[in-house]
Formats: C-alpha cells, sequence, structure tokens
C-alpha cells in the first residue's frame, strides 16, 4: 500500500528551523522563525496571559466539558468587538456571524470552504491573492477547491507596494471576484497600503461588487496599536463592503500553539447572518466537532476584563516596540556606520514582523552559505531574530554581501 504516494517535500519554513537547530556555529542567527522572540532569543509568555492562566487555575468550578459548535460565545462576542470595534454599526444591527476557529489558519480554512460551497460563484471559483502572500493561503485554498490566482501587489524596483498594478487589477477582474486582503503587517513583504490607498482599493472593491477576504494575523502587533491596525477592516465595513474577517490571537497574545482565532461574516441582514451561522455550523460541525476551550479561555479573561486588558495593550507595545526598535537600529546601522550601497528607507518603512530586504535569492544564499544567517530565499527577515546580540552582525553580514 501507499506505493504510488508521491513525497511531498518539507515545508520551507520548518525546513529552515531545522537546519538552523543543526548548525554549530556560535553567532547563527534564524531570521526564518515566525514567532516573537524577546531581546534574549526567548519565546515570550506575556505577563497578561500569565496573569489570566493563574485565575483559570484557580477557579475550580471550570471543567473539561465541550464548548458549543461556534465556540465559546464570551470569546466570539469579544473577540468581534476587538476586531471591528465596540461601536461597529454591523454588530449593533447583529449582522455579524462570528464563530470561534483553530486559530488563523482554521479561520481561513473555514471562510474558504464557506466561500466554496455557498458563494454565488459566477464562473470559476477563484481567489485573488497578493503577489507575495502567505505560503499556506495557496494551499488553504486549493484544498477547497478555489484556485488562487495572484494579483500585483510587491514591486522589486521600489521595495514597496505596486499600487497601480493591484489597483487594475481590481479593475480588470471580472465582476463579483474574491480577493484576499491582508489587514495589516503583509505577510511576507511588510508593505501595507496607506489609509489613502485603501480607500481607493475599497471604491473599486465596491464599484465591481468583489468580495473582502481579509486576513489578519497581527491586530496590534503591527504598530503597538489594536485599533490602528483594525483600521482597514472598520473603514471597509463602514463602507458596506461585502466581506469576512480571519482573525488570530497567535502572534498578538503569544498563544501560537493554542490556536484561538475567529472567523467573522459581516452580512447585509441579521436573518442572512442567521442563515451563514446555521451552515458555518454544520461546517464546523463535520471537521473539528468544536473549537478548543484552554486558549479562548486566556483571551476572553484578557478581553472582558479592564485592567487585564490595559495591562495586555501594554505587553503588545513591549512586543511591537521592540520590533519597531529593532527596525531603526538596523537602519542606523546600514545607512549610517556601514554606508552599505543602496537605500534602505524600506527596512523603516515596513510594518510587522517580516520586511522585505530586496535582496537577491543568492545574495540569501550566501547569507546562509557563508554566515550561518537563515531565512527564506526571497529575502525576507524576521525582525523577531533580530536582538542586541545578533543585529551587528548580521548588518554587517548584510553589507558585505551587498558589496558582493
Ligand atoms: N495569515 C497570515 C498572513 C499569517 O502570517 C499567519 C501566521 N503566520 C496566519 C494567517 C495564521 O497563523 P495562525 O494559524 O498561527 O493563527
Amino acid at each position: 500500500l501507499w506505493q504510488n504516494v508521491p513525497l511531498a517535500p518539507p515545508d520551507s519554513i520548518f525546513k529552515l528551523t531545522a537546519a538552523y537547530k543543526a548548525d554549530t556555529y556560535a553567532k547563527k542567527v534564524n531570521l526564518g522563525v515566525g514567532a516573537y522572540r524577546d531581546d534574549d532569543n526567548k519565546p515570550w509568555v506575556l505577563p497578561v496571559v500569565k496573569k489570566a492562566e493563574q485565575i483559570i487555575l484557580n477557579t475550580p468550578a471550570l471543567d473539561h466539558e465541550y464548548l458549543p459548535i461556534t465556540g465559546l460565545p464570551e470569546f466570539t462576542t469579544a473577540a468581534a468587538n476587538l476586531i471591528l470595534g465596540s461601536d461597529s454599526r454591523a454588530i449593533s444591527e447583529t449582522r455579524v456571524t462570528s464563530v470561534q476557529t483553530i486559530s488563523g489558519t482554521g479561520a481561513n480554512h473555514l471562510g474558504a470552504l464557506f466561500l466554496s460551497r455557498f458563494y454565488p460563484w459566477s464562473g470559476n471559483k477563484e481567489i485573488y491573492l497578493s503577489d507575495p502572500t502567505w505560503a499556506n493561503h495557496q494551499a488553504i485554498f486549493k484544498n477547497v477547491g478555489i484556485t488562487p490566482v495572484n494579483y500585483p501587489y510587491y514591486d522589486p524596483k521600489t521595495i514597496g507596494l505596486d499600487f497601480d498594478g493591484f489597483l487594475s487589477s481590481l479593475k480588470s477582474a471580472p465582476a463579483g471576484s474574491v480577493f484576499l486582503l491582508h489587514a495589516c503587517a503583509h505577510n511576507p513583504t511588510g508593505v501595507d497600503p496607506t489609509r489613502e490607498q485603501w480607500s481607493t482599493i475599497a471604491d473599486a472593491i465596491l464599484e465591481k461588487g468583489h468580495y473582502a477576504f481579509f486576513d489578519c494575523a497581527y491586530q496590534g502587533f503591527a504598530s503597538g496599536d489594536l485599533d490602528n491596525d483594525a483600521w482597514a477592516i472598520r473603514f471597509f465595513v463602514d463602507k458596506g463592503v461585502n466581506m469576512l474577517v480571519c482573525q488570530s490571537f497567535a502572534k498578538n497574545a503569544g498563544l501560537y500553539g493554542e490556536r484561538v482565532g475567529a472567523l467573522h461574516i459581516i452580512s447585509t441582514s441579521k436573518e442572512a447572518a442567521e442563515r451563514v451561522r446555521s451552515q458555518l455550523s454544520v461546517l464546523q460541525r463535520s471537521e473539528i466537532s468544536n473549537p478548543p476551550t484552554y486558549g479562548a479561555r486566556i483571551v476572553t479573561l484578557i478581553l472582558n476584563d479592564p485592567a487585564l486588558f490595559d495591562e495586555w495593550k501594554r505587553d503588545i507595545q513591549t512586543m511591537a516596540g521592540r520590533i519597531i526598535n529593532m527596525r531603526k537600529q538596523l537602519f542606523k546601522l546600514l545607512t549610517e556606520e556601514l554606508h552599505t550601497p543602496g537605500n534602505w528607507d524600506h527596512i523603516v518603512n515596513q510594518i510587522g514582523m517580516f520586511s522585505f530586504t530586496g535582496i537577491t535569492p543568492e545574495q540569501s544564499k550566501i547569507l546562509t552559505e557563508k554566515y550561518h544567517i537563515y531565512l527564506t530565499a526571497n529575502g525576507r527577515i524576521s525582525m523577531c531574530g533580530l536582538n542586541s546580540s545578533t543585529i551587528g552582525y548580521f548588518a554587517e553580514s548584510l553589507d558585505k554581501v551587498v558589496r558582493g
């Protein structure tokens, strides 16, 4: 049996981590990591999470019963308020269907599955994905029979947004197309549209009756401000764009392995939202039956207790602040100390955990093979891999590689 099963290649990010771990060089650096690290290169359990865990431990009445199919109601309500804003009209008009999911990946999957079954496709089932995008997007949509199509996003010449290309794709796509949008801190480029550009994008989407599939994996983690990072989503809801939102608490609460997330589908009426809920329940039941409790309980405590919520905001600022500081330091090292050839403005202009350095795959390879610095071939670095001990070595190595 299984003689004809082809051997699949390993996941590139996990492969990178394995190569880094096997490397015995003392100064090795892992810039592939997709999780926050503190200045000692250690995973960080947020102090507010520790407090919430203590509360859970001290609540003997909590049991291990199943959650409802759509998740912990206190969690989904608070999660919707967090991302859509507690003053959201869509929420007060009860037009939002929120379902707890297996983190952001699960939200993407459930959203994709729902669209695959129920979206009024006029032709082929296709989703427009930014070029490039989080690699898993391709697989998630293909798994449910939706074909990924690229829209221009990143311009290697400017190491910034190809706004004209993006806009012309919105305008030329068949009416009613589905576009996946990164709400903030675009992965892998770190390049986000400005508010003015978002407004133009929303107009183009409304004009063509497109559907916006928002993926938000970094609320708060990008700018340090939860409301600021949800701006595009709230703006689109206000404008009346047909849309859904995938939400993850992996990064902003440091709950990677606990798989806490939600899918929010915004409908035009309360009745439609109820129908959507009924179908999401059917889909969720057959896939995971019901979502896990532990992480959802932690997030619910944090979101619903004003003191814990304030503390969480401070923890988020600690993480986002360290990343922003690394960007500033790297920029300073390259431009003021090493005078590395080229323009490095993008290092400080890009947002979030990841940065597209603009170096070639060959240069990335040299960084790994000669300098033991691990990064993806597309030149993406995780700012979280940089800290006071690694940043100097990375800047010097990058400088040497760029000079050739
Ligand atoms: N979307 C994007 C764009 C991401 O970068 C990530 C995390 N790498 C996710 C979704 C989902 O992550 P998780 O399933 O851990 O919440």
